[in-house]
């Protein structure tokens, strides 16, 4: 038997009738930029959320949903180059890269080992005024933010940007004011990515800003548009980070099934956690109350080659998601010297295993008996 980690024809291959004939629909309207694709999918995704249609700004992908949101605050004077925003250190790069193309400073804070998301709360305590916002990453798909991070990002006035390319239907958990807020809608304004392996991916680049702030979104929307808010008039020196809108018809075809394409994961995660038991293997923290949507099902080995070894010598196929995290990255030198331990630790020990729909529930039930028949060191928890 062999198990993939990811198919992403397999993925689309329930879509596959619906989005051809969606395709075909934006060849013959003759409407390539912008238009209806673009603003339906837009309103769609933010009635998912419980928002008016004018929350969310299709761009062109994750990771400039993050610049247009940080830029358009640098337009607005809320942000200004220098500011220092609050990221944790085991990210994905492009977390980092908004930051730093704005000229803003990344405030890289060491992960909770368990939960393997930043404790916001304690990093905002610790920061100094320099610091202006804070970017929770829902790293692997679980929600990183609480009523108290709010409290505290109140408090000291901080912007709260959500990286939520992992996360998109998660829910934070919490009472009160958190009720059954999604994730997208806690903080100021939120980045979503489809990069095609995301839990909705398109077939190519995409991706969108979200945010209840109608300043901003007026901003972002023109930023993404030459900086433009109405044709030959540009009020910002802006980009073109649009969303295509062949992409936005896939994603439309795609996000009605948001809860399924979630399930099918949490499915594959809750066998995960029933079976595997293995003193050489950490599972994550399990939960199955919708605050984490599983984008990758990681678990912790002291020996990953050797574990990666054995997983593939019985047809297992594993990722790492990041071997190297971003101030260990050539273009971060200057941020290598930052004490970082767990974040450093996380990054020599995880692994991800495969959870996508690609996954049935019996592979998972075969892929843990596998795990539980390797014979490797106990990883000491440690903190
Ligand atoms: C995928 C991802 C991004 C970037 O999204 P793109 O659409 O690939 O640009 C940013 N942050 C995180 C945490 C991601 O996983």
């Amino acid at each position: 038997m062999s198990y993939k980690f990811l198919d992403l024809g397999e993925v689309n291959a329930p879509y596959a009738v619906e989005i051809k004939e969606c395709l075909a629909r934006v060849v013959d309207s003759g409407r390539y930029i912008g238009g209806e694709e673009v603003s339906g999918f837009e309103a769609r995704l933010a009635a998912l959320h419980g928002l008016p249609y004018d929350t969310v700004i299709g761009v062109s992908n994750g990771l400039d949903a993050l610049r247009l949101i940080l830029r358009g605050y640098i337009e607005l004077g809320r942000l200004r180059p220098g500011d220092g925003v609050i990221v944790p250190a085991n990210t994905y790069v492009a977390s980092v890269l908004a930051i730093t193309d704005n000229g803003l400073r990344p405030v890289f804070v060491d992960p909770d080992p368990v939960t393997h998301n930043l404790d916001t709360a304690k990093a905002i305590e610790a920061c100094g005024p320099e610091v202006k916002a804070v970017m929770p990453v829902h790293l692997y798909g679980r929600v990183c933010w609480s009523p108290r991070s709010a409290d505290m990002a109140r408090d000291k006035g901080l912007l709260v940007i959500e990286d939520n390319a992992q996360a998109i239907g998660a829910v934070a958990l919490c009472d009160g004011l958190f009720g059954s807020r999604m994730s997208g809608t806690l903080g100021d304004a939120a980045a979503f990515s489809f990069y095609p392996t995301k839990n909705i991916g398109a077939m190519g680049d995409a991706g969108v800003v979200m945010t209840r702030d109608k300043e901003l979104a007026a901003t972002v929307r023109a930023l993404r548009n030459y900086g433009s808010h109405r044709q030959y008039e540009n009020l910002y020196a802006g980009l073109n980070c649009r969303l295509d809108p062949m992409q936005a018809a896939v994603l439309s075809v795609k996000l009605p099934h948001l809860a399924e394409e979630n399930a099918l994961r949490a499915a594959n995660a809750a066998i995960y956690d029933a079976t595997i038991g293995n003193p050489a293997v950490i599972k994550p923290l399990y939960s199955d109350q919708g605050d984490c949507v599983w984008h990758q099902y990681v678990v912790r080995v002291a020996d990953r080659d050797a574990f990666r070894r054995y997983m593939a010598d019985n047809g297992v196929e594993t990722a790492v998601h990041y071997p190297v995290p971003p101030h260990r990255q050539p273009c971060y030198e200057a941020y290598s010297s930052v004490p970082l331990p767990v974040a450093d630790r996380l990054a020599a020990e995880v692994v991800s295993l495969p959870v996508s729909r690609c996954t049935s529930a019996d592979d998972a039930s075969a892929i843990a008996r596998i795990i539980n028949r390797y014979v490797g060191k106990p990883l000491v928890f440690q903190e």
